[in-house]
């Protein structure tokens, strides 16, 4: 009987690729996949610390855990991601002692360290073959994706620029990513070449810094040569990228936004605060100004392009003039979509040392709502002009008696048809918007859709 693995993920897409890379891997070495943690053998945890929120939600999940591994004391237990960094120094193991095995973000090898060991004490288990397959594992790079991903995968995420080396002060992410360093063109194309023959039509490159990609080179080589060498792909249909920050949004970046076809109008640069005390004491490297220029850039060259941002409220010694400044950036901007999050100290990063976290939770959430509420009004009136327009869907997922997709310009979109259109690219005709989804009808077929892959052998329970 085969041995199966299950995966929990949080957090960023990161993450997310992290965890099919890792899946990917177990399948290659005979293990099955289960969404039920208690029927598996293995069970990972790909964690995120960016805020508290998510920390916390780890902690419950490894309690959860550690539960089942008392009843079942054979379950071997993986805890990989932001919450481990770059080295665990024993400080995790003192508490989960019944965590087996440590994995740095996009480091699936120490599992596979462990799995190898464990093959070697365990004379019933084919050890060699097994060591074998654990070297392929690790020296694949095949990128299959998991069995339960093969009928299902439209989008795939792919990291192409790993760590991030900003510091800005409220960050962990540095802290637990390492350096920044960006994956080879060579890399990123075979992966991509891979997942596409598997299906996937949309790739989403990621970075912390997404438009850093290459700096690290010694032949000049940036994100907009790698958006031309991806496009290349025939069977690929859109491309986008992030998280962009608005210092390294180069003109050429943008004209290549703009004149490759299958890369998406859609920017995700975040601002993080409009006033530039707070700015400068998050050490984010631009003003409010710069950041207008950024965005006066984007919509010279691409008017009709979505333009997303994060905000932080309520960051240490933000007054509520200073918090105002962003609100009033937001409204003058009119950014297409806000990823919001109230300020959360997070360990060893510069503003916990040295910034007293001095906003009460009551004045975050006030600021928070302030914020939700002026971005809402935005994109009510912004995806307004959809109405009655015919836009172009990526269909990706199918939501109860929905099938739901995105246009190029990111906005989500929901549309009843019989049909089985997953992966299919569609016209439709928008019959009602609103802040978070538009509504439409009368697919118009453009792209077949994709035959999914049928799984051989599925663990469910
Ligand atoms: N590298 C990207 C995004 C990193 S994390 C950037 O340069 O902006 C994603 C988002 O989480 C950030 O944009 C920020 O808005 C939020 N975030 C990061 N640290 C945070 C903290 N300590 N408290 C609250 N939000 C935080």
């Amino acid at each position: 009987m085969s041995l199966k693995y299950n995966i929990w993920t949080i957090g960023c897409q990161m993450n997310e690729a992290d965890s099919r890379h890792l899946g990917s891997q177990l399948e290659s070495l005979g293990y099955l996949q289960t969404e039920q943690a208690d029927e598996a053998d293995l069970v990972v945890m790909n964690t995120c610390v960016v805020r508290q929120q998510a920390e916390d939600r780890a902690v419950g999940r490894l309690q959860y855990i550690s539960q089942l591994k008392m009843r079942n004391p054979d379950l071997k237990v993986g805890l990989m991601g932001c919450m481990v960094g770059m080295k665990e120094s024993g400080r995790l193991k003192k508490r989960f002692p019944y965590v087996d095995v440590f994995m740095p973000p996009s480091d699936t090898k120490p599992l596979m360290h462990f799995l190898a060991e464990e093959a070697e004490l365990d004379a019933d288990k084919v050890a060699e073959t097994l060591q074998k397959a654990i070297v392929n594992a690790i020296q694949d790079e095949e990128y299959i994706l998991p069995a339960l991903q093969k009928t299902s995968t439209v989008i795939a995420n792919v990291p192409v620029v790993l760590g991030c080396s900003h510091a800005c002060t409220f960050c962990i992410i540095p802290y637990r990513r390492g350096v920044e360093r960006s994956r080879t063109p060579e890399e990123i194309l075979h992966e991509v070449e891979k997942l596409t023959a598997q299906g996937v039509r949309e790739i989403m490159l990621l970075g912390q810094i997404v438009d850093r990609y290459g700096c690290d080179f010694d032949e000049p080589y940036d994100l907009a040569d790698l958006l031309k060498d991806v496009a290349g792909n025939d069977q690929l249909l859109r491309i986008r990228f992030l998280t962009g920050h608005p210092n390294y949004m180069t003109d050429k970046l943008i004209r290549a936004v703009r004149d490759i076809p299958k890369v998406c109008p859609h920017f995700e640069v975040p601002v993080q605060a409009g006033n530039d005390k707070v700015l400068g004491d998050m050490r984010r490297g631009y003003t409010a100004q710069d950041y207008r220029s950024v965005i006066a850039r984007i919509r010279a060259i691409l008017p009709d392009a979505a333009i997303n941002t994060d905000i932080i409220v309520g960051f240490p010694g933000e007054t509520d003039e200073e918090f105002m400044d962003t609100h009033a950036l937001l409204k003058e901007l009119e950014l297409d979509k806000v990823h919001l999050a109230k300020y959360s100290e997070r360990p060893k990063t510069v503003a916990a040392r040295t910034l007293p976290d001095d906003i009460a939770d009551e004045e975050k959430e006030r600021r928070r709502l302030i914020i939700d509420e002026q971005a809402e009004a935005i994109i009510t009136r912004r995806n307004l002009r959809y109405q009655d327009q015919v836009v172009e869907v990526l269909v990706e997922s199918r939501a109860k008696d929905k099938w739901r997709g995105r246009t190029p310009d990111n906005r989500l979109v929901f549309f009843q048809d019989e049909r089985e259109l997953l992966g299919a690219l569609v016209n439709l005709t928008v019959t009602q918007t609103g802040p978070w989804s538009l509504q439409a009808e009368h697919a118009e077929i453009l792209v077949p859709p994709y035959q999914p892959i049928e799984p051989v052998e599925v663990a469910r329970a």
